[in-house]
């Protein structure tokens, strides 16, 4: 037998069940390396694309998530290895010294990451080492949904039919029980190395919220489908109801594969006979599954989805700068409580519920004018969950700039969205308690509030809380008289 080692590479791919690089490195019963490396701010090697770098809030989660991916292993008899540095350099490295000749990956598919594997597994195989690269981040791969003549899709319904016309997904792949280490690996630098936690600490919120790992993964499904799954897709659009999974960090992180989720939900389906509504409201969950999966197939077939509209006519749409504009939305003092409580639920927790992304999304672009790009850059900076792909894909749609996008004439009005949305006001007086005290009939517009309701829910407009920065049927008519113009002259 090979006596020479395996290097197992994660990177987003933080788990040890249902991991088919991890899975085929310790079936072929070679000893293992697995190993992380962190790029941080190094000079990649020449020519060779560096992924983005993740934003505050996910470099908090990643490093917890590479503790916690640290003890599973040493809980089946391995161990974490971290290493700094350019990946090609870094990878070189540790080949020369432990003999390894096979590094095992799971794919990535943003384009840089994507573009240095491709380059990886050349300069690798030029010294006899193989990349043995898997799926483990989708139900299927980018390239296997095809139209009718071949090319990508940019609808969403018919690709989930496509999707799901594939077939079968495959199960889970069990953790592997026992691994064996080699002895040869060198000894690495420690996590607080890589600088991931935040040195002051202002992630407090976050860390009471959530849980970095594949344990509270599990757990979160495991609580979603008992509690949430048959209300699904009523209850989802209503932030205050709080249902939905709250997988998506997680899914983000690989810490839970999305076979794992398909599977648990059809054996819920089955096991439980759920049927009608309860059945429906899992096809539901599984849709946005499908919403994460096309997502990737845009970035896979549309690189340039990160930095440019994939509709070019808004190449010209006139974006305004608007820096006060801009802080306000930030800070959450737009003087729309659905709004400020959106962008203060994600200040606050890393994580905002996706009704309210779609509103505060659209308020940026449509009501402020302000290019999405810009939004996305925020969002990428301040979201645990905060993906490569659907990150922008969804900023995209959001601003009608994307494929089977909302259309931009289709602009959210905040009151109604939160009166239908937060009709008991549940969500907005969690995160905006200065308006705690106001009615349910003007929480969502405290300026049409008569001045002695205010006062006796202790509310100055313009010192407790914002006037609106924008009115909205002004902005609205700008937004569209800007879409106009657009038309004519595209
Ligand atoms: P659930 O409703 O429980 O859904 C289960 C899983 O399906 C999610 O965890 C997620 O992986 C996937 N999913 C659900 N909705 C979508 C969707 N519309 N698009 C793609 N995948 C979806 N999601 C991210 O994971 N990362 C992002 O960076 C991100 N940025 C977004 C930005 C904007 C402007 C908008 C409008 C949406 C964004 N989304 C993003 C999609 C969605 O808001 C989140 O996935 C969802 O809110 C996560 O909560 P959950 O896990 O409780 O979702």
């Amino acid at each position: 037998m090979n006596d020479r080692p395996s290097v197992v590479w994660f990177r987003q791919d933080l788990r040890i069940a249902d991991n088919p690089a991890l899975h085929r490195a310790a079936s072929s019963g070679r000893r293992l390396i697995c190993v992380y490396i962190h790029e941080d701010d190094d000079p990649a090697v020449e020519g060779m694309p560096s992924p983005r770098k993740p934003g505050g809030a996910a470099r908090w989660w990643l490093h917890h998530a590479l503790a916690a991916l640290d003890q599973d292993l040493r809980a089946i008899g391995g161990h974490l290895l971290y290493l700094k540095g350019p990946a090609a350099v870094e990878l070189d490295r540790l080949i020369d010294r432990t003999g390894a000749d096979c590094v095992l990956v799971n794919r990535v598919y943003d384009p840089e990451g994507a573009a240095r594997d491709r380059m990886l597994t050349e300069r690798l195989a030029a010294r006899g080492v193989r990349l043995l690269s898997h799926n483990a981040l989708l139900l299927h791969e980018p390239w296997t949904v095809r139209t009718r003549t071949g090319g990508p899709y940019q609808v969403f319904t018919p690709f989930w039919r496509a999707a799901r016309a594939l077939g079968q997904v495959p199960a889970p792949l069990p953790a592997p029980a026992q691994i064996d280490m080699a002895g040869t690996a060198p000894a690495g630098v420690p996590l607080a190395a890589f600088g991931l936690a935040p040195v002051i600490d202002w992630a407090g919120g976050i860390a009471r919220d959530w849980t970095p790992g594949s344990a509270d993964g599990r757990r979160r499904l495991g609580d979603f489908l008992d509690r949430h799954l048959p209300d699904y897709k009523s209850d989802r659009d209503h932030p205050g109801a709080d249902i939905t999974s709250r997988l998506s960090p997680h899914l983000r992180f690989g810490e839970i594969g999305p076979r794992t989720i398909w599977h648990a939900v059809h054996h819920r389906i089955e096991a439980e006979g759920l049927s009608g509504p309860a059945r429906a409201s899992a096809q539901g969950f599984l849709g946005e599954l499908g919403w994460r999966e096309f997502s990737y197939h845009l970035l896979h077939h549309f690189p340039h989805l990160p930095t440019r509209n994939l509709k070019h006519q808004f190449d010209a749409f006139p974006w305004r700068d608007d820096p006060a504009g801009l802080a306000a939305w930030q800070r959450g003092l737009t003087g729309y409580p659905i709004v400020d409580a959106g962008m203060r639920q994600l200040w606050q927790t890393g994580w905002m519920h996706n009704r309210v992304r779609m509103v505060t999304a659209s308020f940026l672009v449509k009501h402020l004018m302000i290019y999405w790009a810009t939004g996305e850059a925020w969002f990428w900076d301040t979201l645990v969950d905060a993906d490569p792909a659907s990150n922008t894909a969804s900023w995209q749609w959001v601003a009608g700039t994307g494929a089977d996008a909302a259309p931009y004439f289709r602009i959210f009005n905040p009151v109604l969205q939160g009166e239908r949305f937060d009709a008991d006001g549940r969500y907005v007086r969690r995160f905006v308690p200065e308006l705690a005290r106001l009615p349910d009939r003007f929480l969502h517009k405290p300026w049409t509030a008569p001045a002695s309701v205010l006062t006796a829910a202790g509310v100055t407009l313009g010192t407790t809380y914002p006037h609106p920065i924008v009115d909205h049927a002004h902005a609205r008519d700008r937004a569209l008289a800007a879409f106009a113009g657009l038309r004519a002259t595209t």
